[in-house]
């Protein structure tokens, strides 16, 4: 009877209780996570063993983390072996710290230099910049974030202290970190646990996310925007509102869009063929384009001569895969939104569309001489409405991402 247990029983047993047990397991841990936190994170980095709860089975995903608490997740993420000689300028750390190595290798990683030549910050809890700087060098971005400069956007960017501006720009614009809420990024406000485990599994297991964020503000789109018309050369003219001249209309829109696509996008530059209400002949609005390597030439202008609606214009020679596919969901995005006839794309053999080098399109925005065309192109609202359909459209079109 006891050969029918022999040992391949017992160790089929052992796996079955092991594929059973595991997912209870992790499933029970940390009782205190509900759908508020980010338990996809925690739960991620706690099985690497890079984020640990408490022995009674919380996690306390609200409390605050001191620096070296946190120093101890960049540790084991970044898996470094410790250090503790080069934490021995730090005069803050206790002299038999657990932490004192931890802290050493992150020094010699470059990823922290203390809050003062002399004092790391034991013990203190870690703030939202501190955090943000601390990420952005394990990301390994420090240089760049210097390098770029960039603007910071919150209201309350007053409060960000100079070490830590650059990191907090940077780690804004490559989509890694957000405010507070209000447009607010409350710099000085402690971080929670939830909240460093949100950002640590961003940071360990989509880096790849980020450089590629990072590339495109490197290498960003170019976009050329070519309001049509100009000068002496008013284009169409309403005959129903007569101050309705397409050029200024064209103009108008193309500052907003331009504006549009700068503030509300990352990996984006915008440059236009005329700023101001002057002629340029059609081939140096094509030259201009070409000159400056445009990835995507748009040129704007409204219609008439009979019919209402928007329509797209393509040249009608041979032009890339490129141009018909980026073209078509620019041209698709711009007639669902603004809910006008759908005249579609058509074939032309414009100078502008003919001699540029790269993917070009020209958009026709409703008709000059068409009364209710004519009475949205009169009202600034539904003008607003067209260039953030035609900012939106180009967003879509080359897969640009929201600040
Ligand atoms: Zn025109």
């Amino acid at each position: 009877m006891r050969k029918r247990f022999g040992p391949y029983f017992f160790v089929l047993l052992l796996l079955l209780s092991s594929i059973i047990l595991f997912p209870l397991q992790t499933k029970a841990e940390f009782k205190d996570l509900t759908d508020k936190n980010p338990t996809y994170a925690i739960l991620a980095l706690s099985r690497e063993g890079i984020i640990q709860g408490y022995p009674d089975g919380t996690f306390r995903p609200a409390a605050y983390i001191t620096r070296e608490e946190f120093g101890a997740i960049l540790f084991r993420m970044l898996e470094l072996e410790e250090k503790p000689e080069a934490a021995s300028h730090f005069i803050d750390i206790p002299k038999n710290s657990w932490a004192r190595g931890i802290i050493g290798a992150l020094v010699d990683a470059g990823i922290t230099k203390g809050v003062s030549a002399n004092r790391f910050g034991y013990g203190d809890y870690l703030t939202r910049e501190q955090m943000a700087s601390f990420f952005v060098r394990v990301l390994g971005y420090e240089e760049e974030a210097k390098k770029y400069n960039l603007p910071l956007k919150y209201t309350d960017s007053h409060q960000i202290r100079t070490a830590h501006r650059n990191d907090v720009a940077f780690a804004t614009e490559i989509g890694l970190i957000a405010g507070t809420g209000n447009n607010r990024f409350s710099p000085q406000e402690f971080s929670q646990r939830q909240h460093v485990a949100r950002l640590a599994y961003e940071v360990y297991f989509n880096k790849n996310q980020y450089s590629k964020a990072v590339q495109q503000l490197k290498n960003p789109v170019k976009i050329f925007i070519d309001p049509g018309h100009g000068g002496h050369d008013s284009g169409a003219v309403s005959p129903i509102y007569k101050h309705l001249f397409e050029k200024h209309l064209a103009l108008e829109i193309s500052l907003r869009v331009k504006q549009i696509l700068e503030q509300e996008y990352s990996g984006v530059t915008v440059k236009m063929s005329r700023m101001t209400d002057t002629y340029i002949p059609l081939s140096d609005r094509a030259k201009m384009a070409n000159e400056w390597g445009a990835d995507h030439f748009i040129s704007i202008h409204h219609n008439a001569g009979g019919g209402t609606g928007f329509e797209s214009w393509i040249y009608s020679g041979k032009v890339s895969n490129v141009t018909l596919q980026k073209g078509q969901i620019i041209h698709d995005h711009i007639a669902k939104s603004l809910g006008v006839r759908d005249r579609g794309i058509k074939r032309g053999n414009f100078v502008v569309l003919r001699e540029t080098q790269m993917p070009a399109i020209l958009l026709e925005l409703l008709f000059l001489d068409h009364p209710t065309d004519a009475a949205l192109l009169n009202n600034p609202a539904y003008r607003e409405k067209i260039a953030r359909a035609v900012a939106e459209g180009i967003a879509k079109a080359w897969d640009l991402k929201k600040r």
